[in-house]
């Protein structure tokens, strides 16, 4: 997805501005020996720091850091109370981790179309309503929102739970407001190829303070620090329930807090380059990807061509111009994945096939996303419009 080979330009984000200051945090952890959040020789508390700068940047009044994205999602539906063989209603187009939270936390993902904005279809979320409806997933695919306020209409008159994926929008507004804080729980993921990264590593976000307090307890073993150590840490008056270990370390931690005042400008940067390249292309009957808040977005240039060959051929055309372009999961919705498909999970079967989003599917497929990073120069993005300009009417036919 990044580094690729021959390109003009790398499409790394935070990893793309490391520098000492992830050096030196990380020096300091390791020189004090202390890499475990909850105890040791000389602790400097950077899980418990990251966790309150963090929950700043989402707009939320707790933040819980844990292992993954994955164990994010898991953790934030854990906290919410999922009853086992609940459907949580998940995009068609996401990650695969998206659908193993969903399994982890003993739900069932029921698969629902996206529209032209790359997430959920407000409209064509009702549909998939049933009575064991649980939760609604949004995905904030490509660092851009899905339309929350109608997704949330949904919610609310069904009463469904809304956790937010926001593994890929660290950063990222929904009309004025972080995404992460605008459902019932949000979960963001530190890997690699995400906006601000150790690594791994994710956080769980949430106004609640009793889903805060089970999503602190679950990821420490049910609460084997959190309880015991801190007078701020899970002392919620819940009944105990058993947990796992998703916790985060000390060094992660602090590589993520260098990197943290660093999003926002980021952010800002790229929606600027993705502006420019759309406003110096105008004139060419370009379809791009509808973002329900443009301003808000982290950057994104995604657009749709009228069939799979004609975007297999933009991106052909794109690489060889040395600008990094790609068919977002090679064109295949989640659902195309053998294990989802077959419902197949650890503990056996447990799903039925689903149906073909084919909407989904046709989107997916002829949508082509060009690569931005977060070290591009003004030159390079001259070259993405004087490749896109050319590639574009080389493979439409039309100027
Ligand atoms: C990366 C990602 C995840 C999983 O995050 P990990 O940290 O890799 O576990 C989940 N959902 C989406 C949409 C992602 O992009």
């Amino acid at each position: 997805m990044t580094g690729e080979q021959g390109m003009r330009y790398e499409t790394w984000r935070a990893l793309a501005l490391w520098g000492e200051e992830e050096e030196a945090a990380a020096l300091e952890v390791i020189r004090s020996r202390s890499l475990f959040r909850y105890y040791g020789p000389d602790l400097r508390h950077r899980t418990d720091l990251f966790e309150t700068a963090f929950a700043e940047t989402a707009g939320v009044p707790h933040t819980v850091a844990v292992s993954s994205g994955t164990a994010a999602l898991t953790a934030a539906m854990i906290g919410l109370g999922i009853p086992a063989g609940a459907e949580v209603i998940v995009p068609a187009v996401t990650f695969v981790g998206s659908v193993g939270a969903v399994v982890a936390a003993r739900g069932i993902p029921v698969f629902a179309e996206i529209d032209d904005t790359l997430t959920l279809d407000p409209a064509l979320l009702e549909e998939r309503v049933t009575e064991r409806t649980w939760g609604v997933m949004p995905v904030h695919l490509g660092n851009a929102a899905a339309d929350m306020d109608p997704i949330l209409e949904v919610a609310r008159r069904h009463g469904l739970r809304v956790i937010e994926d926001a593994a890929q929008a660290a950063g990222v507004h929904y009309r004025g407001r972080p995404v992460g804080g605008l459902g019932d729980a949000g979960a963001f993921s530190f890997q690699l190829d995400k906006n601000i990264t150790a690594g791994e590593g994710g956080a769980v976000t949430t106004a609640d303070a009793d889903v805060y307090d089970r999503v602190a307890r679950y990821q420490d073993q049910g609460g084997q620090f959190t309880t015991s150590k801190g007078a701020t840490r899970g002392t919620g008056d819940s009944p105990p329930f058993v947990g796992v270990n998703q916790r985060m370390t000390e060094l992660t931690a602090a590589v993520l807090s260098a990197q943290l005042p660093r999003l926002a400008p980021m952010c800002r940067r790229l929606r600027d380059v993705a502006r420019q390249v759309r406003a110096a292309t105008a004139d060419l009957p370009i379809r791009w990807r509808r973002l329900p808040d443009e301003e808000g977005s982290g950057g994104d240039l995604t657009l749709f061509l009228d069939s799979r060959l004609q975007a297999r051929a933009l991106v052909a055309d794109l690489n060889a111009a040395g600008i990094p372009a790609h068919t977002l999961y090679q064109g295949q919705p989640v659902t195309a994945n053998r294990a989802v498909r077959e419902g197949r999970t650890p503990w056996g079967v447990e799903w039925e096939r689903p149906p073909r989003l084919r909407t989904s599917e046709a989107l997916l497929g002829r949508s082509v996303t060009i690569g931005l990073g977060a070290a591009m120069t003004d030159e390079d993005v001259d070259a993405v419009v004087t490749a896109l300009r050319k590639s574009h009417q080389d493979v439409t036919g039309n100027g």
